[in-house]
């Protein structure tokens, strides 16, 4: 096809397609943009774009189109999504104006096929990924903000090289979302939250910085909760959750670091924690597997040694008989984002009678959150004691 052909079919598409999707005409079989989402946070935004239907980018269908080559950065990212039908809801787009982004747009590129463009006011770079259960396109944009510079906490120090100072702690579950049921209605989200505000309490009293995910009875997504952690600079995140189980006698507490390697291990807890069925976590694997998480794994398993030897000895300071159920690895959305540090830890079981009442019980809330406190603490020495050993401190590290 010659060029100016080309061009009459574009010019064609463009005119019929808003005539073809206003008058209705949607192929069978697509799948629908259920939900579009965006969080402004000091170093970057994070749009997500919630679908009815997974859909499988092709490797080469990012797309950033370069308009003002004077200010040297693209005015836009777009990218198509196949098999998915907007029609002419989001026409008007979503503005943003956060200093970085002007807004989201959704059209109706072809009928089969809807281009989600995020107009950009700043740019340093970007990364787009997907992720299941439900189905979401996620654009994070990183770059300083027009009217604003803020640190880009992804160009801070690597973990391990970096004073730890400021620890996310995260109360899984709550508001919408109970968690796991157990004896006696005792709600998961209720114990997160009671052990994480004790958590958090010790933590300050070791002068450390405190950030919660949640503070109350909220809704979160694990996305928000990763981009709290990640936004507020955090240098290790720690996800506070009871287990649960259908055999009644399954009690004991496990800590969690996130799976590097795609082994296979506990799929139900790392389903339930990400709440989607087990079937769903081999393309979420895939997904960790393609993000880079090694720099932070290592760290991630000290932190995880420390903490648990801590939580076990304290927990059977109250009940010598408590099993301890180790440290071990999962593919758990919450901790691989996160540019820090991080561990899940499952301080008990709500449907076993021992664990829930000593859950209830605040003495024993009280003494776990001491132990995960102190745990923090003895990894915060011994990154200290890395870097000294490094010589000048975290600056001459690099
Ligand atoms: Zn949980």
């Amino acid at each position: 096809m010659k060029r100016t052909d080309r061009r009459l079919c574009l010019a064609l598409v463009l005119v019929l397609l808003p005539l073809l999707v206003a008058a209705g005409e949607r192929p069978p079989g697509l799948g629908d943009v259920r939900d579009v989402r965006t969080w402004s946070y000091p170093g970057y935004t994070r749009v997500v774009v919630e679908l009815s239907r997974d859909v499988r980018l092709p490797p080469d269908g990012i797309v950033r189109l370069a308009a003002n080559r004077a200010a040297g950065r693209p005015e836009r990212i777009y990218l198509d999504l196949p098999e998915i039908w907007v029609g002419i809801r989001y026409d008007r787009g979503l503005p943003v104006g956060d200093g970085l982004l002007k807004g989201v747009r959704l059209g109706q590129n072809t009928l089969r096929t809807t281009r989600l463009v995020v107009d950009l006011e700043r740019y340093d770079r970007h990364r787009v990924f997907t992720l299941e259960g439900p189905s979401r396109i996620v654009v994070d944009v990183y770059g300083s903000r027009k009217g604003g510079v803020r640190e880009d906490p992804s160009g801070r120090l690597p973990a391990g090289l970096r004073r730890v100072q400021k620890i996310i702690v995260d109360p899984g579950h709550g508001g919408a979302d109970p968690g796991a049921t157990g004896v006696a209605g005792l709600r998961e989200k209720d114990v997160n939250l009671e052990i994480s505000r004790l958590v958090a309490r010790r933590l300050e009293a070791r002068g450390f910085e405190v950030v919660l995910t949640r503070d109350g009875d909220q809704t979160r997504s694990l996305e928000e909760r990763t981009a709290i952690a990640e936004s507020a600079g955090g240098d290790v995140f720690v996800s506070i959750h009871a287990n649960a189980s259908a055999r009644a006698l399954a009690r004991g507490i496990e800590t969690y670091t996130l799976d590097r390697n795609h082994e296979r291990h506990s799929l139900d807890v790392a389903a339930r924690e990400n709440g989607i069925p087990a079937a769903k976590l081999d393309p979420l694997q895939r997904a960790l597997a393609s993000l880079q998480v090694d720099e932070v794994g290592q760290h991630s398993e000290k932190l995880a040694g420390l903490v648990h030897s801590n939580v076990i000895r304290g927990a059977r300071s109250r009940d010598r008989s408590l099993p301890d159920l180790g440290v071990k690895k999962g593919p758990f959305y919450v901790l691989f984002m996160s540019s820090m540090s991080s561990l899940l830890v499952e301080t008990g079981f709500v449907t076993n009678r021992h664990d829930a009442a000593l859950l209830r019980s605040k003495a024993y809330q009280a003494e776990l959150a001491e132990r995960i406190a102190e745990g923090v603490d003895r990894y915060r020495q011994q990154v200290e004691l890395g870097l000294a050993a490094n010589g000048d401190g975290p600056r001459g590290v690099r």
